[in-house]
């Protein structure tokens, strides 16, 4: 078959498909395609460049992927995904830039440098990067809001890892995602779209001008198909899946938002004043983009509301945020609503200005410790449950292959809903409707075993949601100098059931440290 018409027929298929995922978290499934399926078309980005030959592998690679096995699929993700996430590790290097790009060059000062007071300069850097390492165009007005690339960038980074690790499908799964509040830009669409060809958008504003850009630079990078830019009104749901748009907009699997920081004018001046360095005058954006009544909490609490209705309609709710302080609050309002499947990052962009995002989600499946939780020392207090517990540093005389096999044997022998290791990953995941390892739990399945058996022990991961507690990965992980064991929290809401686990399995494992 020709690959146009592979693609086509993926396309087409991708939203229909019933996932694992879907299964597990008990989503309601749409009936009809979702309207942005409706006119499938292959995305014809023309590249140029090496690295737009890189992007266009990684392109083709994805959307192969709709027919590519798993195992190839997971790979094809993994290479673009170490491409993007390594883009802005050091600092952009102007002359560089100015190098490829002739427009670049026209405003770089004979220094060297980049006057970041200059509306035209600051604009021009956004669309030379998006070209360059997106293959993106983009047409902004004067008056709206330009986003600096890198810090967009780092939202969708991080999307892509809670999306893809919130789940047993490999990474990469297909997603359909709201960006609320897209501006001029539609800046997250346009790199979500890029870098996941599985991934499509609903982006929504409610300023007539940037609705109008937004839909101008979806067409111009041929996107109509992947992105649905909708006009809103202020006051409107954030969320379009019920009311007048509800026929539209059929399912969203993850929201996200940048949502206008300040409470008032005098807000955002001050807080500009604050700053070390003046603000990129280009890059403050106007009144409706960057004030709005409560300022950020406000609008962040308008979406927790909506998702008080929505529950698991949705598998994740996300919003970026402008100050700390706010982080503590509303994880706060998220533990008083009994939201205990949260996750925090912080974006730090150069090293000026640092910015935070926030998801929370009321299915069970759980993110990597790594995509929900802060590293650095002060977030111990907001920050969601440990997700990894390492419970074995193998003593270096130690065989792999003996560890591997006592974790082995010690998970079969436990009356799991599964347990299915995988030799490549060198892991195995395991479910389970209840504490099967406890002395308790132990001595009775001993009591019960001449009278009965268990026809849950074979089933397959997701395969039975309703009854399972908790969902777990056991990794060995191999360093430069030690080789590690650890748990990893994959599903359900029990920390206690989790954490108890990893005790029983360290208990097991003692004797290799
Ligand atoms: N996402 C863009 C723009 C962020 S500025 C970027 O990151 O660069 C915030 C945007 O939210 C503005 O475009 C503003 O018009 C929009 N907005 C404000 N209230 C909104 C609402 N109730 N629904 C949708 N969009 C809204």
């Amino acid at each position: 078959m020709a690959a146009w018409a592979r693609d086509l027929i993926g396309q087409f298929l991708a939203p229909l498909r019933c996932s694992t995922a879907d299964i597990t978290s008990h989503r309601p499934r749409p009936n009809k395609l979702h309207p942005i399926c409706k006119n499938p078309k292959p995305p014809s980005i023309q590249m140029s460049s090496k690295k737009r030959k890189a992007l266009d592998d990684v392109e083709q690679s994805g959307r192969k992927s709709q027919a590519a096995p798993a195992s190839q699929q997971s790979l094809n993700v993994a290479a673009s995904d170490a491409h993007f996430r390594h883009l802005y590790d050091r600092e952009l290097d102007f002359k560089q830039l100015a190098e490829k790009d002739v427009n670049f060059a026209a405003v770089l000062q004979e220094n060297g440098h980049l006057d970041f007071t200059e509306p035209k300069a600051v604009m021009q850097l956004t669309k030379t990067l998006l070209s360059l390492d997106f293959n993106l165009k983009l047409e902004l007005p004067d008056d709206r809001l330009c986003p600096p690339v890198p810090n967009r960038h780092n939202y969708i980074l991080w999307l892509k890892e809670l999306v893809d690790t919130s789940s047993y499908e490999p990474p990469g799964r297909p997603a359909c995602g709201l960006d609320i509040g897209t501006g001029a830009s539609c800046i997250y669409p346009l790199l979500g779209t890029t870098q996941r060809p599985s991934w499509r958008f609903v982006a929504t504003d409610i300023d007539e001008k940037s609705l109008q850009y937004a839909r101008e630079n979806v067409a111009l990078n041929h996107l109509e198909d992947r992105i649905t830019v909708l006009g809103r009104q202020p006051e409107d749901t954030l969320i379009p899946l019920r009311g007048r748009e509800s026929e539209k907009v059929i399912h969203i699997d993850f929201t996200m938002m940048n949502p206008p920081f300040y409470e008032s004018e005098d807000d955002m001046l001050s807080s500009a004043q604050r700053k070390v360095r003046p603000p990129h005058s280009a890059c403050t954006g106007a009144p409706v983009e960057m004030v709005c009544e409560g300022g950020e909490i406000a609008h962040i609490s308008r979406m927790l509301e909506e998702s008080l209705v929505l529950k698991e309609e949705v598998q994740w709710y996300t919003s970026m945020l402008g100050k700390a302080s706010s982080v503590e609050i509303l994880v706060d309002k998220l533990k008083a609503n009994g939201i205990d499947n949260y996750a925090i990052t912080e974006f730090i962009q150069g090293n000026k200005t640092r910015r935070w995002a926030l998801g929370w989600s009321f299915g069970p499946m759980r993110p990597a410790e790594h995509v929900a939780r802060v590293k650095t020392s002060g977030w111990k207090k907001v920050s969601p449950p440990v997700l990894a517990i390492e419970v074995l540093s193998l003593h270096p005389g130690r065989s792999i292959d003996h560890a591997i096999t006592r974790i082995n044997e010690v998970m079969r022998s436990l009356e799991l809903l599964s347990w299915n290791w995988d030799t490549d990953a060198r892991k195995g995941t395991g479910r389970t409707r209840e504490n099967v390892w406890s002395r308790a739990s132990r001595r009775k399945k001993m009591r019960d075993q001449s009278t009965s058996f268990s026809v849950l022990s074979s089933a397959a991961p997701g395969s039975d949601p309703v009854q399972c507690r908790l969902g777990f990965d056991v990794a060995v992980e191999m360093g430069v100098s030690t080789t590690t064991v650890t748990v990893h929290w994959r599903e359900g809401h029990d920390a206690v059931m989790f954490e108890s686990l990893a005790g029983f399995l360290q208990g097991k494992l003692k004797d290799l440290g």
